[in-house]
């Protein structure tokens, strides 16, 4: 259990949200057949069955359940709504929630854990990158802030992550289509950061600010029609 509690830190419900999602969708949790191409996390999971079925009641063998069983409940961080939200993309949200966290592998944070490593940002060459300066302060993050708030009409005119952040928890409340907009577009516009950040690392392959801009308006478009589809078939 303590290695389940690990695994599936903080909220965790993503991680729920994910198995329930992906994995157990089609098939019932206890009767999963482990096999070698899952990740070694659930396998840890799968193999815990028999212990986490001792726990819960007979009637109620449900993943929601052996969570609720042996997780620690934690308050909730007041940034939780920007991520969790009825029309979040998962992947999106783990990257954000990574961010929040400051837990993303930037090249700061692996030179603070003692790899020898350069630290510039791979945009702009001038700043070291930070989470800060990654996803807010790079004139990359800065033009892709401003374009994502002009196409709403809105004026960018935050000094740091902090108080843009602090902002969008006191400002995107409720289910408004501005709102749903505003947190799907923050959430894809940091994930694309970070997806474009590795593919210029990893593949020597640059997209411009322009075409990162609009993968993200194809995002929130995609996004928001599946809605509409969705509920006219309803
Ligand atoms: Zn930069």
């Amino acid at each position: 259990m303590s290695l389940i509690k690990n695994i599936l830190p903080g909220e965790g419900s993503l991680w729920v949200a994910w198995l329930r999602s992906y994995m157990f969708n089609t098939n019932d949790f206890w009767y999963v057949v482990v096999k070698t191409n899952m990740s070694w996390s659930l396998k840890q999971i799968l193999k815990l069955r028999t212990e986490a079925s001792s726990i819960l009641p007979s009637n109620s063998k449900k993943v929601c359940d052996i969570w609720n069983g042996i997780r620690v409940k934690n308050p909730k961080v007041h940034w939780h709504s920007l991520l969790w939200f009825p029309l979040l993309i998962p992947k999106h949200s783990l990257i954000a929630w990574m961010i929040f966290l400051d837990r993303l592998p930037t090249k700061e944070r692996l030179h603070r854990m003692g790899v020898d490593n350069e630290c510039h940002c791979i945009f702009c060459g001038a700043g070291i990158e930070t989470r800060n300066h990654l996803f807010f302060e790079c004139p990359v993050a800065t033009a892709l802030w401003f374009a994502i708030f002009s196409l709403n009409g809105l004026r960018f005119r935050h000094l740091s992550w902090d108080s843009l952040y602090d902002w969008d928890v006191a400002t995107w409340k409720g289910i408004s289509l501005l709102t749903s907009i505003m947190k799907i577009s923050s959430n894809a516009l940091i994930y694309i950061i970070w997806k474009e950040r590795n593919k210029r690392f990893f593949q020597c392959h640059a997209s411009t600010v322009e075409a990162m801009f609009s993968t993200i308006k194809e995002i929130v478009g995609f996004q928001l029609r599946a809605v509409v589809n969705a509920s006219t078939v309803d």
